[in-house]
């Protein structure tokens, strides 16, 4: 076995995943090359994966955490400023705030019950429409089943209909 070869399967060495053939192969040749054994050395010391730390690490996030919050607080603040103060000042501020996962609660229950009316009457319109879509069904199977005749002109009149069409009368 080659340098070269014996570089190839260091790594497989390391994670254990070399047939045994191809490891006592390996073993051979470190026993009798230095630089290789050295090479191996190298890099089993080497960490097998990379270091946890990421580019945006724990301290990034925590930062993060404390500006998101201080200006969820300055908002807060800046809306409480801005309601009319309806108790005396002497009194202590009320103990309870709403509590941002509250409030998104609240909004999120908003909107699914508006969206829960908003189906109910989309539910209902469609209920409605299909009626009426049976209704003319209805009417049009009648109507194929006994054909009716449409008068072309009233009864002692001139005046003719322009054919069944509802969109443009001769008035
Ligand atoms: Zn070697």
């Amino acid at each position: 076995m080659d340098c070269r070869t014996a570089e190839d399967l260091m790594a497989g060495l390391i994670d254990n995943e070399l047939s045994p053939g191809h490891q006592a192969l390996l073993e051979e040749h470190l026993q009798r090359c230095h630089a290789c054994s050295e090479l191996l050395e190298k890099l089993s010391e080497q960490p097998l994966s990379p270091p946890p730390m990421s580019p945006m690490g724990d301290e990034f996030w925590s930062k993060m955490d404390g500006a998101l919050s201080a200006a969820i607080d300055d908002e807060l603040e800046g809306a409480a400023q801005d309601a009319p103060e309806a108790e005396p000042s002497g009194l202590k501020k009320p103990p309870w705030r709403p509590s941002l996962a509250l409030l998104f609660y609240a909004a999120t229950l908003m909107f699914a019950l508006g969206w829960g009316l908003y189906s109910q009457q989309q539910l209902q319109l469609s209920q409605q429409e299909t009626a009426m879509l049976q209704d003319i069904l209805e009417r049009e199977r009648r109507l194929s089943v006994q054909p009716v005749t449409i008068p072309t002109a009233l009864p002692g009149s001139s005046h003719t209909f322009a054919n069944n069409t509802p969109s443009r009368g001769t008035f």
